[in-house]
């Protein structure tokens, strides 16, 4: 017996990182209690990266590898591109003739992102960026998903997409469209390897594809207590970056490290590397699911194929809907 429909996607602008990795856990759990559509949002990912699309077709490659390494099951949900569901953009178009422009302006983000990304050089003052809660509640309500996980930091958004169902239903007199609930997930917001918000843009990320020296490389980058010279000084482990991941990745010995740290017995190389076996122990089950799909191109067209197609059958049938009560 399914709990509900769920739909949740994300962007294909790079590679991911262990930061994503409690976020598709959480998927890998919901599968099993849901009826999920996990969409590759590829149209997302040009609302902010639309000149340069050369890369787009291996991230949307290299985010089904990890998908599929993490744990998420083809048999159990639909795994699909969402440009590959034409009815996504229609059900945007239609929508965007109910939204009033205002709700679009007072989304939180949109003025912080526009500046933020302007300050980096990038203009996402365009009329698709505007536009992206608006499909975002399309690629939900095309599936009349009634829950959808989301971070805090999402709630807005999954807000955005209640109201325009709301309006939706109330403008053709239906009851076409449920108001999708968030179903919270704790998310780590783990920082990266320098202490900055983990991004790929700063380079301080490790990604879940990393060989074991890709790992060592990123944590020997993290800043550890600055006033520890040698082995035998006594450490404050609470100004650490390793001993922030210990305290994530490695919670049966976080407290012994700790101690150690703190009564000099223990060197900064050496808790380093503790921590780098760590990740890569975590890692190497995933890197290894992620080569033995990577020497299977046709399962992985299939895998996209088949999600597809049930994506399709479902989004047609709202589509039907749709364009009946518009009278279109
Ligand atoms: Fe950080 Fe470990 Fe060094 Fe202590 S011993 S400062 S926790 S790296």
């Amino acid at each position: 017996m399914i709990k509900g429909i769920i739909f949740s996607g994300m962007r294909p602008t790079g590679r991911l990182h262990i930061g994503h990795l409690s976020v598709l856990e959480n998927w890998v759990k919901l599968q099993d209690e849901y009826k999920c559509f996990f969409g590759i949002v590829d149209w997302h990912a040009l609302t902010t990266a639309f000149e340069d699309t050369s890369e787009l077709q291996d991230n949307v490659r290299r985010m089904l590898l990890d998908w599929l390494s993490v744990g998420l099951d083809p048999e159990k949900s639909s795994i699909f591109v969402q440009s590959h569901i034409k009815q996504h953009g229609e059900l945007h178009l239609l929508l965007s003739m109910i939204t009033p422009l205002s709700w679009l302006e007072r989304v939180p983000t949109f003025k912080d992102q526009v500046q933020q990304l302007g300050e980096q050089g990038k203009d996402i003052s365009t009329y698709g960026f505007l536009g992206y809660p608006l499909l975002m509640a399309a690629d939900i309500l095309i599936y009349r998903a009634d829950t959808v996980p989301v971070g805090e930091d999402q709630i807005p958004h999954l807000e955005f997409a209640r109201e325009i169902a709301r309006r939706f239903n109330r403008i053709y007199n239906v009851e076409l469209f449920p108001e999708p609930k968030a179903k919270i997930a704790k998310i780590a917001m783990l920082p990266g390897v320098d202490g900055r918000k983990m991004s790929k843009s700063y380079n301080n990320d490790i990604h879940l594809a990393s060989t074991p020296e890709e790992i060592w490389e990123k944590v020997q980058m993290m800043v550890t207590d600055p006033q520890r010279i040698r082995k035998t000084d006594l450490g404050n482990p609470d100004v650490c970056m390793v001993h922030t991941y210990h305290k994530f990745y490695n919670p049966s010995e976080v407290e012994e490290i700790r101690t150690s740290c703190q009564s000099g017995k223990i060197g900064c190389v050496q808790c380093k590397k503790n921590l780098a076996k760590v990740l890569d122990d975590m890692l190497a089950p995933i890197r290894q699911r992620r080569e033995e799909y990577s020497a299977k191109p046709e399962l992985l067209r299939e895998v996209l194929e088949d999600g597809a197609q049930k994506a399709r059958q479902a989004s047609e049938e709202t589509m039907e809907l749709v364009r009946k009560a518009m009278n279109i």
